[in-house]
């Protein structure tokens, strides 16, 4: 692909009818608007579907190709921007022609991108997909930018960060950035939540001030050493992790639900049941929405709820963010399905 092909392709992306109109609309169910600041990643999803893999030094036609916004900063932004917050992204891109594509997609969703730097000399967070007929995928995540995150870029947040509800890390930053956001929360009497992902060890001390530490089972899995494959795992695991210092640990389970734990016990709480199509995506619409939920504020058990329902209904479309439902659409569905 050219240059100028690439450039037509972000356009055109960015001019498709987007599932963000209702956004700019004052919902009038909100007590509060919520203000969410995320601190972290933006890659572009390069995904190309193939009927089989080139082997080393040979050249093969591919079926099709799809170009995407993506990285789990991003998208919980956007979830939480859909869901009718104000949004802040503190990020790193690159200085190449998807670092302006993915500011703009910030600014299309009505995002803050006033944090959204471009660096110098570095290419912007990038996953090349690759997809075989079985559905199969094989995904190479190139940081990029994303490892250009320093705890220096949230000092120089720092002002839009103190005025925020809620402050939303995941593990695709370098950790020190994790860590120090973590204690600038803290400092500032700010909630914060960490989505554990991808996966890695952890320093769970430096971690003990969030909030609501929230991994997926294979999350939960790879940081606690414990296997976690059903509800009597992710407890166990859960209380590990507690036993470790972390504060509130909050474990998706997929169609499983979630299950919710503190010092006050443990709650699980129900999957909502969905046609579901394609799962991608689903953890960071969950966070996303329960930091806005929180914000308006829900008890932690209901925020746990509608999250649910938001994460599911993600699984009915195809993709991250274009799976991800507006407000008004949101409300209409959990009318429905909650009216007694
Ligand atoms: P991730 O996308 O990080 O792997 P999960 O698969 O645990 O995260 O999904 C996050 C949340 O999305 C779950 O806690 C659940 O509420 C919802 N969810 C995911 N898959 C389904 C499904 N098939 N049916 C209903 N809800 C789902």
């Amino acid at each position: 692909m050219t240059p100028s092909e690439a450039f037509s392709k972000l356009d055109a992306i960015q001019d498709e009818p987007d599932n963000c109109t209702a956004l700019y609309e004052p919902n009038k169910t909100m007590a509060k608007t919520p203000r969410i600041a995320v601190v972290g990643s933006a890659n572009i999803d390069l995904t190309t579907f193939t009927d089989v893999l080139p082997k080393p030094g040979e050249t093969i036609f591919g079926q099709r190709f799809d170009l995407g916004f993506g990285g789990k900063g991003a998208n919980q932004a956007v979830a939480a921007r859909l869901c009718g917050a104000d949004v802040f992204m503190v990020a790193r891109v690159g200085n190449d022609l998807f670092g302006p594509a993915t500011i703009k997609n910030f600014e299309k969703f009505g995002i803050d991108a006033h944090h959204v730097c471009q660096v110098e000399g570095v290419s912007s967070g990038v996953a090349p997909i690759f997809v075989d007929p079985a559905g199969q995928n094989r995904i190479l995540v190139v940081k990029g930018a994303n490892d250009e995150l320093k705890p220096a870029d949230v000092d120089a947040a720092a002002d839009v960060l103190k005025g925020a509800d809620c402050i939303v890390l995941q593990f695709e930053i370098p950790m020190e950035t994790v860590y120090y956001t973590v204690q600038f929360a803290r400092r500032n009497g700010i909630r914060c939540i960490v989505n554990p992902a991808p996966g890695q060890p952890i320093d769970a001390k430096a971690l003990s001030d969030l909030d609501y530490f929230v991994p997926n089972e294979s999350e939960a899995e790879t940081i606690s050493g414990m296997p976690v494959r059903n509800l009597d795992d992710a407890t166990k695991c859960a209380q590990k992790l507690l036993g470790d210092g972390i504060r509130r640990v909050l474990i998706t389970l997929g169609k499983n639900g979630s299950l919710l734990a503190g010092g006050e016990g443990m709650h699980h709480i129900p999957a909502f049941s969905v046609e579901s199509v394609d799962s991608t995506g689903a953890g960071d619409a969950f966070i996303g929405s329960f930091a806005v939920f929180l914000g308006e504020g829900f008890s932690e058990r209901e925020a746990v709820r509608r999250a649910n329902l938001y994460a599911a209904l993600s699984t009915t479309g195809v993709g991250t963010q274009k799976s991800f439902y507006d407000r008004k659409r949101f409300d209409l569905e959990w009318a429905s399905r909650t009216k007694s």
